[in-house]
């Protein structure tokens, strides 16, 4: 068999990568076409000289396939190349770097060399070959993406919104100052982590941008956030909700937020931003102004002496009723009460000491009323119930039982004096043609007969008088 062995010189001039080589005195031996068109430098020029330096340096140094040659091998790379060279790890005794040769082109050229060395058949080292491939696209295109991400960073963190941001394996990799502010959590704790539900909740679960992050459909939101998202009306695939987070300061907080996928250039989602907003003053405002204008509603309606409702809303309500009484046939009753002898107690005792007798009497109605009824203060010393789904007879036992009861009553309107007061109580039925009007003054009219009958006493006026 004839055994067939390339030459060195074969294996160098044919390789298509920029290559040189040196024998034991340093002298070139070698130096590809690709070489001269990489270093301007003709094989001519270098061959059988040592100035290899030539096409690196501007002034003599060893260039790696030199320092192949010396004895204490690695020190000398160290000194040569401090931090720029490693021994390859897939190919013993091979030496690789990178380096940028300011010297080289037009503004110099970033240069991944890698040497070795060459040894005869006793294993001696009897020369080194050096091969050259140029990298400075790599490293332009590098530096641009580091800019571009240093800028993105300064964009993300310079905000005033709080802000993250997490990369297709759900690990965090920006988190805003004011997102740190919000959340109470340090940018250097979470970043680089799954941990962004710490932010949120007691235990491990999916945030949204986690979500988003897996193609969520609005299925799948709507099983971590119950109803309280929906898809943004500005940007499709956005997703945003509002929801309370006990966790956040002292006593929780109302965050909107919202949850955007990142795409590449061919559409695919590569990461999630998840913007949060802490919503707690709005939402301690609206409640203030709904307890506000609840409060103001209730005094609009309400007799501020006995707590009853007032004439005003008696007619607001009394509409209602009447409507309800019309359209679906339902039975309604009025009693209309009016204190008997009252001036009397004014003049005894003073008109302080007769609120008191109202004030009691409208505790009396007040214990007297069911669920669905009403009471109104309909002028000084007249007060109205309204009793929706009842009829005359059961109104007027509702009527009798609080007559008693105020009868009852103990009034003191002086020290050591005891006084009961009465009323007397007009009833009346809606039936078919009845509106407001004549449905009160049926009632007035049974309270005017029932003074008549002696007081403290209770009529019912149950034909519609024409
Ligand atoms: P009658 O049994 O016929 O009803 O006799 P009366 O004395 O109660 O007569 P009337 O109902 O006409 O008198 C109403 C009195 O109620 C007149 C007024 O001074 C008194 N009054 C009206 N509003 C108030 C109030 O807010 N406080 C007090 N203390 N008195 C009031
Ligand atoms: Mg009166
Ligand atoms: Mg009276």
């Amino acid at each position: 068999m004839i055994e067939h062995r390339l030459s060195l010189s074969q294996i160098v001039e044919g390789s298509p990568v920029a290559s040189f080589v040196i024998d034991c005195n340093h002298q070139v031996t070698h130096w590809n076409q690709a070489c001269e068109v990489f270093t301007g430098k003709k094989a001519f020029e270098m061959i059988g000289t040592s100035n290899q330096w030539q096409a690196f340096y501007s002034e003599p140094r060893p260039v790696l396939a030199d320092l192949m040659l010396e004895d204490a091998l690695e020190q000398k790379v160290k000194a040569f190349y401090p931090g720029k060279v490693a021994v390859s790890s897939n190919n013993q005794g091979v030496f690789e770097a990178e380096d940028f040769f300011a010297h080289m082109g037009e503004n110099g050229r970033w240069i991944y060399f890698t040497a070795t060395p060459i040894r005869d058949d006793c294993g001696k080292v009897v020369g080194a070959m050096e091969t050259l491939q140029d990298v400075t696209r790599r490293h332009a295109v590098e530096a641009a993406l580091q800019a571009s991400e240093a800028f993105l960073a300064q964009i993300v963190d310079g905000s005033s919104v709080a802000t993250f941001v997490i990369d297709r394996d759900h690990t965090v990799t920006h988190w805003n100052r004011a997102c740190e502010a919000l959340t109470g959590l340090a940018a250097s704790d979470v970043i680089g982590t799954h941990e962004q539900w710490r932010a949120f909740y007691p235990s491990e679960r999916p945030v949204m941008a986690d979500l988003i992050m897996n193609g969520a459909m609005a299925d799948d939101v709507e099983q971590f956030y119950h109803g309280k998202f929906r898809p943004s009306r500005l940007i499709e695939g956005v997703f945003e909700a509002e929801d309370f987070f006990a966790h956040f300061g002292t006593e929780g907080k109302w965050v909107f937020f919202t949850a955007a996928p990142l795409r590449d250039l061919d559409g695919k989602v590569v990461g999630a931003i998840e913007t949060l907003q802490d919503m707690n003053e709005r939402r301690l405002a609206e409640e203030a102004l709904k307890a506000s204008e609840a409060r103001y509603r209730d005094l609009s309606i309400t007799d501020g002496m006995t707590g009853l409702f007032n004439s005003r809303h008696f007619y607001e309500s009394i509409e209602k009723e009447i409507e309800r009484a019309r359209r679906y046939g339902r039975p309604l009753t009025l009693l209309l009460m009016d204190i008997d002898n009252f001036k009397k107690v004014n003049d005894q005792y003073g008109h302080l000491e007769g609120d008191k007798v109202l004030q009691s009497l409208a505790m009396v109605i007040r214990g007297c009323l069911r669920e669905m009824d009403s009471a109104y203060r309909y002028g000084g010393e007249e007060f109205i119930v309204v009793l929706p789904e009842t009829r005359s007879d059961d109104a007027i036992n509702v009527a009798e039982r609080l007559r008693q009861r105020f009868e009852d009553q103990i009034q003191r309107p002086a020290p050591g004096l005891v006084l009961h007061c009465t009323v007397s109580i007009g009833v009346s039925q809606f039936v078919t043609g009845d509106d407001a009007k004549s449905l009160v003054k049926r009632a007035d009219d049974g309270t005017y007969q029932a003074k008549h009958q002696g007081k403290n006493c209770v009529v019912l006026l149950d034909t519609l008088k024409g």
